[in-house]
């Protein structure tokens, strides 16, 4: 499929308007995106067998990002965010480095570990080499859980075994590897961690406690790397402003905190448009940001040798197109069809490379003209909407408190109601 992610204007339109044009952008009917629209979503009676006790639903704006070219082709990237100006950001982001080949990525493959916690060794480091001479017979019991995995090429493939000082003595903790190609892969390695434990149990000579998967994906790693332009940035003093700010988050973590947050903002917002489990990935990226024993930012940006700025950023990436709220919730679906993914390994190159857009949109921001500009101009609406204004005075009263300066609530409040009063608040 031959998508064109370089729509003009896109945001001049409504949006049942734009979702047309980004179906013609993704050469589908725009029917077979149907489900982003309001009307098209999940149903209560599809959320009822989602989770418990249910109640309602949430609605969360969808907004497409454009100008990204990932691996050499165009994609066009649904968002779920309630977060004004992360959209047009990150869009303005791949706009950026479009013009230098866009992101290009590289993935460690689709390996998730589970654990199983040994108790009450007696002789820890005897118990880890008996449990590595058994890794042939208990990987052939993990695979029997899953033969449909393993008829993909995936499954269990390797073990291994680390004895772990803690406050109540040593434990031994087994690591399960698992090959789960393009699922997310919780439930397919924890359903392997409660099998193969018995038997650890046995020939271990004790208990085991806990059988569950790590959200450590450390062996599930997407790495995204782009080139931004020097003078779409605005100049060698940004480039090299920009260079300084990273340096800072590299080195701080209560900057880092907050670097990774803006990556966030672009990674979770995918992550959740496509049905995927967001804790599961934010889990990740902060134990990665913290592998050092540091807490410390998850890409870093440089200049390179013609002066534009080069950003790179690694990221474990749980994601997956089978199971959970990907196959059961209509809008992830779309989303999915939208980005016209086939592999796990597509979705996850996709979802660094808006988290890496997203990170510089927000460094340049604050190292050219400060954060509050753009983002308050565009929070501006909200804050209208806060207000009580309706759909058709939300643009006029955000452009008024915008023009005053005094983008808050209760001044809002005031020019809506001189608005409404049909005279003007001054
Ligand atoms: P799943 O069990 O629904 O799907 C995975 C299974 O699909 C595989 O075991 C395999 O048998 C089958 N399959 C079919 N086609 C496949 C393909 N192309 N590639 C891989 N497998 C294929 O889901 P899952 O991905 O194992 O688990 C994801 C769910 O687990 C998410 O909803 C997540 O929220 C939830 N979960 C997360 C945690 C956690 O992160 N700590 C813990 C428990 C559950």
């Amino acid at each position: 499929m031959s998508i064109n992610s370089r729509i003009s204007g896109l945001r001049d339109h409504t949006p049942s308007e734009r979702l047309a044009l980004v179906a013609d952008g993704a050469g589908l009917d725009p029917a077979a995106l149907d489900a982003l629209s309001a009307e098209g979503g999940l149903s209560l009676g599809q959320a009822d067998h989602m989770i418990e006790n249910v109640v309602g639903l949430l609605a969360i704006p969808v907004g497409v990002a454009t100008n990204f070219t990932i691996d050499g082709q165009d994609r066009l990237i649904p968002m779920a965010t309630e977060e004004p100006s992360v959209v047009a950001a990150a869009s303005n982001a791949a706009r950026m480095a479009r013009g230098h080949g866009g992101f290009t990525t590289s993935y460690t493959g689709d390996v998730m570990i589970a654990q199983i916690q040994v108790l009450d060794a007696v002789d820890p480091h005897g118990t880890r080499f008996a449990l590595l001479e058994t890794k042939d017979e208990l990987l052939a019991l993990a695979n029997e859980q899953d033969p449909m995995l393993v008829s993909l090429g995936g499954g269990a493939f390797d073990i291994s075994v680390r004895v772990l000082p803690t406050r109540a003595g040593a434990q031994v903790i087994v690591h399960l590897h698992v090959d789960v190609r393009d699922a997310m892969g919780a439930n397919a390695v924890n359903t392997m961690a409660e099998a193969i434990a018995p038997r650890i149990a046995e020939v271990a000579g004790t208990r085991t406690l806990l059988r569950i998967l790590t959200n450590k994906a450390e062996l599930r790693l997407t790495r995204a790397r782009a080139v931004f332009d020097v003078e779409l940035l605005g100049g060698a003093q940004v480039v090299d402003d920009i260079v300084a700010a990273s340096a800072f988050a590299e080195a701080d973590p209560y900057r880092a905190a907050t670097h990774n947050k803006g990556i966030m903002n672009g990674i979770t917002a995918v992550v959740l448009a496509t049905g995927n489990d967001t804790r599961a990935v934010e889990a990740g990226c902060h134990s990665h940001a913290a592998r050092s024993g540091q807490y410390a930012a998850l890409s870093q940006f440089e200049k390179d040798a013609d002066g534009n700025l080069v950003g790179t950023l690694e990221v474990p990436l749980a994601v997956g197109l089978v199971g959970g709220a990907t196959r059961a919730h209509p809008t992830a679906q779309a989303g999915v069809k939208l980005l016209g993914v086939e592999t796990a390994r597509e979705l996850a190159s996709i979802i660094a490379a808006v988290g890496l857009a997203q990170n510089l949109a927000a460094c340049r921001a604050l190292a050219a003209e400060g954060i509050q500009r753009g983002h308050m101009t565009l929070h501006a609406r909200t804050i209208a909407a806060s207000a009580g204004a309706e759909v058709g005075e939300i643009g006029e009263v955000a452009s008024r408190i915008v023009a005053d300066r005094q983008i808050r609530v209760e001044h809002a409040r005031e020019v809506l109601a001189a608005l409404r009063a049909g005279r003007n608040p001054a």
